[in-house]
């Protein structure tokens, strides 16, 4: 049996392994293949690929849109997406600058409203000077501080949404991303839904034109991964899953794996595309 994980992230978004640490990891778990999917990002592709033919790993050139419904965040999975097409760049980085603005005023924001000992530009160049800063960012430089004790208890208190430093992301809307996806060529898959928490957003997220929808991830359920599985026979979709590897160990990379079946089904269906 082959066995992919279909879901990490790398320094190229809010990820702590390098694309090459990452595959190597990949590698060490007994993988065969695993996707790359930062978020609103490909920046991480190409030295993935380089890492991939020295360790033997295939990978799945993959992205990480953060879209919304209703005001709810949802993220969609591009898979075997053209990433190299100069105008999907062009808008990645226009929604990666809007991540980055909104980034900074959080950090405003726990200055001032808490007197929190936090400076941007020192949490920017400890992520190596990227333009992608995330709230995980935020977060990891708060337990750094001694502000909080780890990643959750910040989104919590501090940075989840809802909270008083919380600030709104500039956010393509669900269909939005999924045109995206498809006009690169790629397969668009729901990303974790068991975090959605809504089953009638779910439901309004398969009409918009997912090809897939992923039932296994480290933070389902065990009875949330086979109503998806399940919910996915029903509905004609590709059952994919991945662990959701942010590289400090909590989930691994390899932690959940899918049937290599699986991503072959999501090759077929992107070149058909
Ligand atoms: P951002 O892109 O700045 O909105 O940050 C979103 C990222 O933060 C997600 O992709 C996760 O990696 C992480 N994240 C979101 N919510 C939580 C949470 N409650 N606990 C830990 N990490 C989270
Ligand atoms: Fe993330
Ligand atoms: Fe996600
Ligand atoms: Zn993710």
């Amino acid at each position: 049996m082959k066995y992919a994980d279909l879901h990490n992230h790398t320094t190229a978004s809010d990820g702590l392994y390098t694309p090459t640490q990452l595959v190597y990891h990949a590698k060490c778990n007994g993988l065969d293949a695993i996707g790359v999917t930062d978020h609103d990002t490909t920046n991480g592709l190409d030295e993935a690929k380089i890492a991939g033919e020295r360790f033997g790993i295939e990978i799945i050139p993959g992205i990480e849109l953060n879209t919304q419904m209703n005001g709810i965040e949802i993220h969609i999975l591009g898979y075997f997406i053209d990433y190299k097409v100069p105008w999907f760049q062009d808008l990645l980085r226009t929604i990666r600058d809007a991540r980055n603005n909104r980034a900074q005023k959080m950090v405003y924001n726990l200055v001032n409203m808490y007197g929190m000992d936090l400076d941007f530009d020192e949490i920017k160049s400890r992520a190596g000077g990227r333009e992608n800063i995330g709230r995980p960012h935020i977060a990891r430089a708060m337990i750094d501080k001694g502000i909080v004790k780890d990643i959750a208890e910040a989104f919590e208190k501090y940075i989840g949404e809802g909270c008083k430093a919380y600030v709104e992301r500039y956010k393509i809307t669900v269909t939005e991303g999924i045109e995206l996806i498809k006009r690169v060529g790629g397969v668009p898959v729901l990303a974790h839904p068991g975090i959605i928490r809504d089953e009638r957003i779910v439901n309004e997220i398969i009409p918009c034109g997912i090809v897939g929808i992923e039932a296994y991830h480290s933070k389902h359920t065990f009875q949330q991964r086979d109503s998806y599985v399940k919910l996915a026979k029903a509905e004609d979709l590709i059952v994919t899953g991945g662990s959701d590897c942010h590289g400090d160990g909590n989930p691994m990379v390899g932690d959940v794996r899918i049937s290599y079946e699986n991503v072959c089904q999501l090759r077929e269906i992107a070149k058909s595309t």
